[in-house]
């Protein structure tokens, strides 16, 4: 069997349209474009690219995005301050806080710190708990563009089994939960789960958000099944005709062992990455619509 691709760079400009349509009707209501303020604590490359990205994104489709570059010394009285101004302003729908953050800023601090009302990562713990209790507000974005991906692959969620390895708040327990509330029955595998290729192979559905490089083989997939693989991990890649070494992206899926035995599949890159910027969009317009409705009421 050769799986169908679940292209998530093409699903991804669906899900953009639609937040450009929505951007649109926010203006027309409103008197403004949703805005988003992006803060990035240091000069890490994958970060600095990761919000860059954020930035122009969230302007292409019209919304107001602001990137925050604040020095690698900066305190954490510093980011509060700031966080507590965006808080306050009205004019502002998300605030998003670039992670990891320095060591010497206590990342859960900052979290909770960000207006619940305001938190497009849904990272803060009033947005966990809502999930968790089944009545989501703002959702992670990397596991709501795994739902959108399930569905594009017609997943039928009810009763069916699925496994999701890896067991972060950022991605392994919030697409847990939200499978939890499609329906399926969910097993969380982690790095003390035993015998992890008899569990996995029990999945019609696996997620993969491991960080491993292709660590998921071919003989982890039951035949059949519909894989997600969150994961981006950089490997070498041999030599460059110009003698230099070169790299690529892998997931934590080993490709082309399990499309040969899934029904569809994420490739990496262009599957779960361009989703989460997309969600991201998405959720900053929920968070805008459903704050100044809130402040009218
Ligand atoms: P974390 O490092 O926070 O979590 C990794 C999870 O994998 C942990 O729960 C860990 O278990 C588990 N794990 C590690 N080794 C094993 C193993 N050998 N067997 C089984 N489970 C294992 O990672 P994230 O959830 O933040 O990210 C996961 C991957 O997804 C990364 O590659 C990251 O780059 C990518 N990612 C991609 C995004 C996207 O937009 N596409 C967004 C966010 C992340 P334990 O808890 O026991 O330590």
């Amino acid at each position: 069997m050769t799986a169908t691709l679940l292209d998530g760079k093409k699903l991804s400009e669906t899900v953009r349209a639609e937040a450009r349509a929505d951007v649109e009707a926010f203006v027309k209501e409103h008197g403004r474009a949703p805005a988003l303020e992006v803060i990035l604590v240091g000069e890490d490359p994958a970060s600095q690219v990761y919000t860059r990205n954020k930035e122009k994104a969230s302007n292409e489709i019209g919304m107001r995005g602001k990137l925050h570059t604040l020095p690698m010394d900066t305190s954490e009285n510093e980011l509060l301050a700031l966080i507590e101004k965006l808080n306050h302003d009205d004019d502002v729908d998300g605030i998003l806080v670039q992670l990891p953050v320095p060591k010497h800023i206590r990342e859960q601090k900052i979290l909770d710190a960000i207006d619940p009302a305001k938190d497009v990562d849904g990272f803060h713990p009033q947005n966990v708990g809502l999930l968790a209790s089944g009545r989501p507000n703002l959702v992670p974005c990397t596991p709501l563009g795994c739902m959108r991906l399930l569905d594009l692959a017609s997943a039928d969620l009810t009763g069916a089994r699925a496994v999701v390895v890896g067991r972060s708040n950022i991605v392994g327990k919030p697409v847990a939960q939200l499978l939890l509330m499609r329906h399926a029955t969910v097993t969380i595998a982690h790095s003390r789960t035993k015998d992890l290729r008899a569990v996995c192979n029990e999945a019609d559905v696996l997620v993969a958000a491991v960080g491993k490089a292709q660590m998921i083989r071919g003989d982890y997939v039951r035949p059949g099944a519909i894989v997600i693989d969150v994961g981006i991990n950089r490997i070498d890649a041999g030599t460059g005709a110009d003698g230099k070494p070169k790299t690529r992206l892998v997931g934590d899926v080993h490709f082309d062992e399990a499309k040969e035995r899934a029904s569809a599949i994420t490739p990496v890159p262009g599957g779960v990455g361009p989703m989460t910027i997309a969600y991201l969009l998405q959720n900053t317009i929920l968070a805008g619509r459903a704050r100044l409705a809130d402040n009218r009421g």
